[in-house]
Order: C-alpha cells, then sequence, then structure tokens
C-alpha cells in the first residue's frame, strides 16, 4: 500500500525480541535499560497473524531482526512459518553472527534470502571495547558458515572514530570472502555525549577508500533498502552507504517496522509507534486491526528530523 506521501510501503523488519548476547555501546545505553518482559513480547503466533495482516496490505518482504533474532527460542520454526504465508516473497534475516555456525543445519535447507551481518572491526580487543563480547572468532566463524552453505552475505559496519583506520581492512575482508559490505553511519539513539564523539561521516570513509581504489557509481539499485553502491575494480568487490544522517533517504523509504513488544514503528528514527498488541489481546478481529495498521502505513512521516549536528538533548 501507498503511504499519504505516495510511497509504496512493502517491506516489514520484524524485531522478535529486544535481547542480545552483545551489547553494543551505540544500541544499548551503559544505564537505565530494561528489557521488555517475555509476557509483553509479541508471541509466535501472534507475531504470524499480525504479518499475514500485513501481507493483504501488499507487505512483500520480511526482514527478522532484533535485539539479537537468534537469541530467541524457536526462531527457526519462525523463519519456516514465516515461508508458508501467500504474499512473502524476500525473507531476510540481520544478525551479529555469533549464533550462525550453531544454528546452520537448521538455516540450510530454509528459503531465506538474504543475511546481514553486522561487523564493526576485525580486532578481538576492539570488538570487545564497542560489543563488551570476545566474540569476533564466532562472527567470524558465522560468516565462513553462512557462505558455505551458499546464503547470500552482506556485511554492515557502522562508521565511528573507533574504527575509521579499518575501513580499508574490512572492504579487504569483504573482497577476499565476495561480498559487499556496507557502511552506515552512526545513529543519535539513546547516547548523545558518545554519539557526538564518535560520530563519522560517509564522506570520511569513502575519502580513504578513494586514495586506495578507484569507487565507480553503481547507477542500478541493488537490493531492498537505502544503500548507495560504488564498485572497487581493482578488487572485483562492492561497497555501499547507508548515510540516514548525511544523505537520509526518506524519500524512498519503503519500510515499517514492528517491534517485539507488538508497537508498529512507521519510521525507525522518530518516536512514533501504534500498539497491536493491546487490540490484539484484547480480541480485535482481523479488519479492526487491518485498519490500525492501514493508518501506520498512511501516517509513515515524510522523513526524520535526525541531523548531523549536534543535538542538545539528552
Ligand atoms: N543483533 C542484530 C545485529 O547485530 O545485526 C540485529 C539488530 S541490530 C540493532 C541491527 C543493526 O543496527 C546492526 O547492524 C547494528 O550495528 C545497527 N545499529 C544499532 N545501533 C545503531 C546506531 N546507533 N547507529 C547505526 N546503526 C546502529
Amino acid at each position: 500500500m501507498k503511504d499519504k506521501y505516495g510511497r509504496t510501503v512493502d517491506y516489514l523488519r520484524v524485531s522478535v525480541t529486544d535481547r542480545c548476547n552483545l551489547r553494543c555501546f551505540y544500541c544499548i545505553p551503559k544505564e537505565g535499560f530494561t528489557y521488555i518482559p517475555h509476557k509483553e513480547i509479541l508471541r509466535y503466533e501472534e507475531l504470524l497473524r499480525v504479518i499475514k495482516l500485513f501481507t493483504r496490505l501488499g507487505i512483500k518482504k520480511i526482514r527478522i531482526t532484533g535485539g539479537e533474532p537468534f537469541v530467541r527460542k524457536g526462531l527457526v520454526f519462525l523463519l519456516k512459518e514465516i515461508n508458508k504465508i501467500n504474499g512473502i516473497e524476500k525473507l531476510y534475516i540481520t544478525t551479529n553472527g555469533t549464533f550462525l555456525t550453531q544454528y546452520m543445519n537448521e538455516l540450510r535447507g530454509i528459503k531465506i534470502d538474504g543475511i546481514n551481518i553486522s561487523l564493526d572491526t576485525l580486532d578481538p580487543y576492539k570488538f570487545q571495547e564497542i560489543t563488551g563480547n570476545d566474540g569476533l572468532e564466532r562472527v567470524l566463524q558465522g560468516v565462513e558458515s553462512a557462505l558455505e552453505a551458499n546464503f547470500r552475505v552482506k556485511l554492515n559496519t557502522v562508521l565511528m572514530k573507533k574504527n575509521i583506520d579499518e575501513v580499508t581492512s574490512l572492504v579487504t575482508y569483504a573482497s577476499e570472502k565476495k561480498i559487499p559490505i556496507r557502511f552506515i553511519e552512526l545513529m543519535p539513539f539513546n547516547f548523545q555525549k558518545e554519539w557526538e564523539k564518535e560520530f563519522v561521516p560517509q564522506e570520511e570513509a569513502f575519502e580513504i577508500l578513494k586514495k586506495k581504489w578507484t569507487l565507480e557509481p553503481v547507477e542500478k539499485k541493488l537490493g531492498e533498502g537505502p544503500s548507495r553502491y560504488y564498485y572497487i575494480p581493482e578488487l572485483d568487490s562492492l561497497v555501499g552507504f547507508i548515510s540516514p544522517l548525511t544523505h537520509n533517504f526518506c524519500s524512498s523509504c519503503n519500510r515499517i517496522r514492528l517491534t517485539a513488544s507488538g508497537k508498529i514503528n512507521p519510521c525507525l528514527a522518530m518516536p512514533l509507534e501504534i500498539d497491536i498488541k493491546k487490540p490484539l489481546r484484547g480480541g480485535a478481529n482481523d479488519e479492526e486491526l487491518i485498519t490500525l495498521i492501514k493508518r501506520a502505513i498512511y501516517e509513515k512521516p515524510l522523513q526524520h528530523e535526525m541531523d548531523e549536528t549536534p543535538q542538545t538533548k539528552s
């Protein structure tokens, strides 16, 4: 379906849990963070019902995310059930990669159209500093396992002062694995002070890469998302940039989100949420829920309000 600005919304990101085995400083605040109680998290049958209703409004692509999706028990069951839903054309997962090797035998037979693996550094000490966890080796093994099982893999790297010195080694690593890597600008969720200290605009990484290799813009749209890609002929490799702050992509945003606790969030960067869990658990029928989903899609904001000037809000 289209929102009120005429954008077709056909992509739903589903967060299946707010829990994660990593604690990236830019994602989970150091203090004042509490997990959502289990009973407030949508059960799988609830999730599947809501996803089916979304498909009736034209959602065709689903991305499973979190928290860390593999932290939630029974994720493989959910993936299989989503694949049975009429109207779902693509199913993707975003993961930190630490559980991929463990789950690969179960995942092998499932139609998953792409696995995005988050990897901010190749340095185990920095990995520990960023994520509070010593799991870098498990992530790298996870990349290998997914590739051996023939899944399409992309890497996501959040750009920050802590890893700007690694952009060329990360691109080299990705090219050796023959997978695209995308650099994502750090967004200022929940952690204004560190964000001001750590934010690096996309151009900085671009300039570093340009000094070493040729970056040819790729005109054709690759993938479903907002990444702008460049081809590096010397490596026969693709590097992408996702720059919500310096080059916002709101005008072509095709996505909507469902949080683990059953809120529809039409824009990741805005605190706008529509609760679907309450009516769902209160006995609403499909038509009532569809009316709610329609409203959420229709009311998708024209653009977010983040920018790269330091903000004074705490
Ligand atoms: N746990 C999974 C993972 O690590 O990919 C899925 C959830 S995680 C929230 C999804 C992506 O959001 C990761 O690539 C993560 O690095 C990115 N992310 C989290 N906080 C961010 C921020 N403040 N700015 C930019 N990207 C962020």
